[in-house]
């Protein structure tokens, strides 16, 4: 290790922090030095600036960030050197540790010295006059040492004379994102003070902002010109997540409680790093096959992942009215180094046809389009669009016909969308069991016989057996008939956290 980086390796806890370690300094690359300059909310928001010499980053922090107006001399508080692979570094530094907060890559670039190749004697010598290649920082720069502080060395950042200098232009609030990722939004550290206050229930938070908001059928042609992101349609248990101050719940979209039955998710929920949290996705579960499958979440202790798209409160604010790209920034940095069981729903890009060919090549049952800029608002919107690569429909099952060999099971399921107050048949589903599901689906609905049918327009069949609808189905069939039934339907599975009445004809818009 270059002994300049001792510092850097000394403050640090590789075992918490996704920062680079310190290993051994890289060969310089070919051409020029590189810069970057870090935007970074820790105890105070300031931009760190690192310049690449002696095979490291020297680095000065800036509170007030750096000006393009000449007038302006900004205090650059010098710090330790960091390694050359830091310069790519984007991410949450975690509670606790050295620099805790989001940082961003606010810009990067190459520099040089005039004259070149002088950096580490200039250094020493207390005047840096140098010009930046950046994204947003160009021309010459300088950086004087005056006086230590505290036992800290300050220095003066200031913009040279040139055509890169401007006196209207305030570049570090008209250019807030990141120039790599394109990201905005940026949180501190979590206070000790805001932790002592929180004493709210974590169901108290999920109250605040119920109900969870619910993609509407459309095609790619119904869609509109809005700037749509593509997200993985996922095939599983939607869930709302509240998080206050460590405790958790996790609830289905009818209000059930779900932490018992995903311990691992309720566990690694926990060490979120926010005071208070709602997180809104989808649980979901793997075949043996390791593919996304909707009956392996029925298993007892499924291969579970929970798929995060969505932050609604954090920290004592109401996020819905922010636009969901701000919200998805924030979530990347309240999952920054939560591992396990969690993850950041996963994005298909900002395409619809590459998006569906992207589901398509793996097996996914399609995509959810959101609108970039949409608030979140609960219910069925139409700012997020279910694009399905088949159809599929949930409904509610309203009885049976026997097997016709005379054997235990099911033959065939009689299914019902419910429609202005009543159940309404929608065909027969005899495709899609095993001997075993014909067996206990028997067993399930003999349990809520009923001799009148429940539908307003029951079929004719002699040998129907007909239940209470209590049972929700899920099936895949090829398209509506002319008179409301489903053609070629296919059973995927029960839907544990749908209730009847939720079964409703779904009609693509557009
Ligand atoms: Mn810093």
């Amino acid at each position: 290790m270059a002994r300049s980086l001792e510092t850097y390796a000394g403050k640090r806890r590789f075992a918490a922090t996704p920062e680079p370690k310190a290993e051994k300094s890289r060969q310089r690359t070919a051409g020029l030095p590189r810069f970057v300059v870090h935007k970074h909310d820790a105890t105070r928001l300031h931009y760190d600036l690192r310049l690449e010499m002696d095979g490291a980053l020297a680095s000065w922090a800036v509170p007030k960030g750096p000006s393009l107006n000449p007038a302006d001399r900004r205090l650059a508080v010098e710090t330790e050197d960091h390694p050359l692979e830091y310069a790519d570094f984007e991410g949450r530094i975690p509670e606790g540790e050295y620099g805790a907060g989001d940082s961003l890559v606010w810009d990067r670039g190459t520099y040089e010295t005039d004259p070149p190749g002088q950096a580490s004697r200039m250094r020493e010598k207390g005047h840096l006059s140098f010009v930046l290649h950046g994204q947003k920082l160009n021309g010459r720069w300088h950086l004087v040492r005056t006086r230590p502080r505290g036992g800290k060395t300050s220095w003066l950042l200031f913009k040279g004379e040139d055509d890169a200098a401007s006196k209207e232009h305030d570049i570090v609030a008209e250019h807030p994102e990141s120039v790599k990722t394109g990201r905005r939004a940026i949180r501190g550290p979590v206070r000790v003070s805001q932790r002592r206050e929180a004493h709210v229930e974590p169901v108290q938070l999920l109250i605040n902002v119920w109900p969870p908001m619910l993609a509407t059928l459309s095609t790619p042609h119904g869609m509109g010109a809005k700037p749509y992101v593509f997200e993985v349609k996922y095939d599983g248990f939607r869930a709302l997540a509240g998080i206050s101050n460590g405790r958790v719940t996790l609830q289905s979209r009818a209000g059930l409680d779900l932490s018992r039955r995903f311990p691992k998710i309720a566990k690694a929920l926990a060490s979120i790093e926010a005071v208070e949290a709602v997180l809104d996705g989808e649980i979901i579960a793997f075949d043996a096959r390791g593919r996304q499958s909707f009956e392996a979440l029925q298993t007892s202790q499924p291969d579970q992942r929970y798929c995060v798209f969505d932050l609604l409160w954090l920290d004592g604010e109401d996020l819905r009215e922010r636009p969901l790209s701000e919200r998805r920034e924030l979530l990347t940095s309240v999952l920054a180094n939560v591992g396990g069981p969690i993850e950041l729903a996963e994005r298909l890009g900002d395409e619809v046809k590459s998006a569906l060919a992207a589901a398509k090549k793996r097996g996914l049952e399609g995509s959810i389009a959101k609108d970039a800029g949409s608030k979140y608002r609960g219910g069925r919107r139409r700012e997020w669009l279910k694009l399905k690569l088949h159809a599929s429909q949930e409904v509610a099952i309203v009885g049976y016909l026997p097997l016709k060999n005379g054997e235990p099971g099911v033959g065939a399921l009689l299914a019902a969308v419910y429609d202005e107050g009543r159940y309404r048949f929608a065909g027969k589903i005899g495709t899609g069991f095993t001997n075993a599901l014909r067996r206990q689906l028997q067993r399930e609905l003999d349990k809520e016989h009923v001799d009148a049918p429940p539908v307003v327009d029951p079929p004719r069949y002699r040998e129907a057996r007909w239940s209470e609808p209590r049972l929700v189905g899920e099936v895949e069939f090829s398209e509506w008939t002319r008179d409301g039934k489903l053609r070629q339907p296919a059973f995927k599975g029960l839907r544990g956290d749908k209730k009847p009445d939720e079964c409703v004809r779904e009609r693509a818009v557009g």
